[in-house]
């Protein structure tokens, strides 16, 4: 077993090992916690509401423990295992160009992917969500969307795959510069097609009627000085009962998009204040500095890709006799976020500061009680816990934990 080798296998298991015991934790937080309705919340939210968020959210920690599962189990047959090897073996028997051999044999390994990901996404959505009361999809819509999605991943991902495949093998040994920059280039060009073009592939996107609601988030939209092509509701109860808003797209093509469900359980000024919290995001750069933080993460991803190209031990320590461009740029994805997992508390805690800033924005703009009063009713909605594990959320969630987000919006009334 090369050294290679050995590094990867121990960072496998520190990773999944962290993973593991974190999720032992929040399990078992939240189920200590079951009993009684946190004091901050005892006014506002009733038991049952509380003991159903913790049975939600212990269930759905239980099915990412079986998916990490299968995730080590997969990873570890395309890497060691020869899978990978073997994809590339089996498609050069055919005699294509190069190119082809290796665009067919990366599209087998994501369609393999996509299958393998199929039953626990069926599971979560046709079981747990079920029986909650979230799921509002049927099966043909589930597996309409699969079929959209690797339809978006065959006439977008498989072309600009070919022109990076194409990059690295003709410009030399700085061809992760010029691959960076079409990368990043087409995920703005993405971002900026994404609300007119390729969210209406899933969902229906219908302008906000005139009215009060309107009427305030006009006048909201021009007190922060915003500009943005329109206000639109999703019809998200197609699919799930969980409600959300959000802000989408680039430059000039920006939709506020309200999920229909949200807009029927929030009162009009509690709308409000979660736009005003989404304004928060664009005033405060958050965008951009996520977008900046994003294009140099993987721009230094690129260079050390440049670099492991050119080392044997690389291909031989993950299981892979076939030196190709596209080989390396597979494995690279596959396994760099077993190397990368200490980078996401990093990237949480920003996220979480952002969070908190864009609340700051709420409450200068909107009222900082109606704000409360909205993110209790979602929290209650969408089942989601009041009292997950300190290290947990402190490792994984982008948002902070309901107390501590209430008490902060609360010094600021
Ligand atoms: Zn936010």
């Amino acid at each position: 077993m090369n050294t290679f080798t050995t590094l990867f296998l121990v960072f496998l298991v520190i990773s999944y090992a962290i993973q593991f015991w974190l999720s032992t934790r929040q399990k078992s937080f939240v189920s200590s916690h079951r009993g009684a309705v946190p004091d901050a919340f005892t006014n506002t939210v009733a038991l049952d509401a509380h003991q159903k968020a913790a049975d939600y959210t212990v269930e759905k920690e239980k099915l990412g423990d079986i998916d990490s599962i299968i995730s080590i189990i997969f990873l570890l047959l395309l890497t060691l295992g020869g899978g990978i090897s073997l994809a590339f073996k089996s498609w050069s028997s055919f005699e294509l160009s190069p190119m082809l051999t290796d665009l067919g044999a990366v599209a087998t390994i994501i369609l393999f992917m996509t299958i393998v990901e199929i039953p626990t996404s069926l599971y979560q959505t046709f079981v747990i969500e079920e029986k909650y009361g979230f799921n509002k999809s049927t099966l043909g819509q589930f597996f309409k969307d699969q079929g959209i999605s690797l339809a978006l991943v065959i006439t977008i991902g498989m072309p600009i795959l070919a022109l990076i495949l194409w990059v690295m093998d003709s410009i030399g040994s700085l061809w992760w510069l010029a691959a960076w920059a079409i990368l990043i280039s087409m995920s703005l060009l993405m971002s900026w097609l994404f609300p007119t073009v390729i969210a209406p592939l899933f969902n229906k996107f219908t302008p906000m009627e005139d009215g009060s609601l309107k009427d305030r988030i006009q006048s909201l939209l021009t007190r922060c000085g915003f500009n943005s092509n329109g206000i639109f509701i999703m019809d998200g109860s197609k699919r799930s009962g969980h409600g959300n808003a959000y802000f989408t797209g680039l430059g000039n093509n920006k939709r506020i998009v309200f999920f229909d469900t949200l807009v029927d359980s929030l009162d009009e000024e509690e709308l409000e204040a979660v736009l005003a919290h989404e304004l928060g995001h664009f005033k405060c750069k958050h965008v951009i500095k996520m977008l900046i933080a994003s294009s140099v993460l993987t721009l230094i991803s690129f260079a050390i890709l440049g670099w492991l190209i050119t080392q044997d031990w690389f291909f031989s320590g993950l299981g892979v006799d076939t030196h190709s461009n596209a080989a390396a740029l597979l494995l690279f994805t596959l396994v760099s976020p077993v190397f990368t997992i200490f980078m996401q508390p990093i990237s949480a805690y920003f996220q979480r500061k952002f969070e908190f800033e864009a609340d700051d924005f709420a409450s200068n703009n909107a009222k900082a009680s109606k704000m409360i009063s909205g993110l209790v009713k979602l929290y209650e909605e969408n089942a989601s816990t009041l009292t997950p594990d300190p290290l947990y959320s402190a490792f994984h969630y982008s948002h902070p934990p309901a107390a501590i987000r209430i008490a902060h919006l609360e010094s600021k009334m």
